[in-house]
């Protein structure tokens, strides 16, 4: 049960690399992962894994497994066991009805293409209808609406009121829950601290704020680190095919990863095995050296 009453124990730092399997890691995600290792160690706190396996329409065969893979060559090892969200259908289901026994929740019919008519932002038509589950979505009611927050890497952030004020998606049509819902309630149950992600996901932070204040729930810290884009103004991502990274040879993309994330590491570290660099980028780190952009050119 999602805590409702925010009796969550003290933890100083717990922190957490939550990849979607729909592909390999690539560099971007690489620089993600190192940099909320980084932080957690940095602070002397705990590093999770949790797969985000709720969508397997999108999710490539072999995938997770390979990612954990990768996450070993690259020494980075998790404290406790990895949580995949495909098994935590039963605490997504409570938090579901808990919502709807406080009257914060209804049924959609709405399409896409419909709301995209209205002008893109959904002005609650279903909620004052009385749908069946069958074929609709679940929407959660946003009393709070949630527009702005202190990242700690990107300072100020202020998102477009109408879009944060929306009753957003918490289960789709196809009946799959909705990653909103599903890295709420995790973030929750598995009592993280902070969180330190890619820039693609400053805008959802907005409705996972309004989420957290409608559970009761103290949010942890945001940390959203710039996205690694390609020349053409691509995103490295796992949906454009971004190549893998390779498993074989990890210390000079390690090293790449550092001065990404602007950690100057020095030349002769690149001779050094992949443990004597995390050694040496855990001890220097600082998340102050992080470039306050929202993109990156690699
Ligand atoms: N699963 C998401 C992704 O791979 C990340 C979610 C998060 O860090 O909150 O993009």
């Amino acid at each position: 049960m999602v805590d409702l009453d925010n009796k969550r124990p003290p933890f100083s730092y717990r922190g957490r690399f939550a990849p979607s399997p729909s592909g390999l890691l690539h560099f971007g995600s690489l620089v993600t992962a190192l940099a909320s290792y980084l932080d957690a160690k940095h602070h002397n706190g705990t590093w999770l894994v949790r797969v985000e396996d709720i969508d397997p329409p999108r999710e490539l065969a072999g995938a997770s497994t390979e990612i954990l893979n990768t996450l070993e060559a690259y020494g980075l090892h998790w404290d406790e066991s990895v949580l995949y969200q495909s098994q935590q259908s039963q605490l997504y289901e409570e938090t579901l009805r808990e919502l709807a026994n406080n009257q914060l929740t209804y049924h959609c019919q709405c399409t896409r293409a419909q709301i995209k008519k209205l002008g893109g932002i959904y002005p609650s038509t279903c909620s004052t209808l009385t749908l069946s589950k069958e074929n609709n979505a679940i929407r959660l009611i946003n009393n709070v609406g949630t527009f702005e927050f202190n990242d700690i890497i990107q300072g100020s952030y202020t998102g477009d009121k109408a879009s944060a004020a929306e009753d957003f998606i918490l289960v789709r049509k196809d009946g799959l829950f909705a990653y909103q819902l599903a890295v709420v309630v995790d973030d929750i149950f598995q009592n993280i601290t902070h969180v330190v992600r890619g820039c693609d996901l400053l805008e959802p932070t907005l409705r996972q704020l309004s989420f957290f204040n409608t559970l009761n729930v103290e949010p942890p810290s945001y940390s959203h680190i710039p996205l690694a884009i390609t020349n053409e103004g691509y995103k490295l991502s796992k949906q454009n095919k971004a190549p893998a990274i390779n498993n074989k040879n990890p210390q000079p993309a390690l090293i790449a990863a550092l001065h990404y994330l602007g950690q100057n590491p020095p030349e002769e570290l690149l001779a050094e095995s992949v443990e004597n660099i995390l050694k040496w980028a855990i001890a220097h780190w600082s998340i102050s050296k992080i470039t306050k952009k929202k993109e990156i050119v690699i």
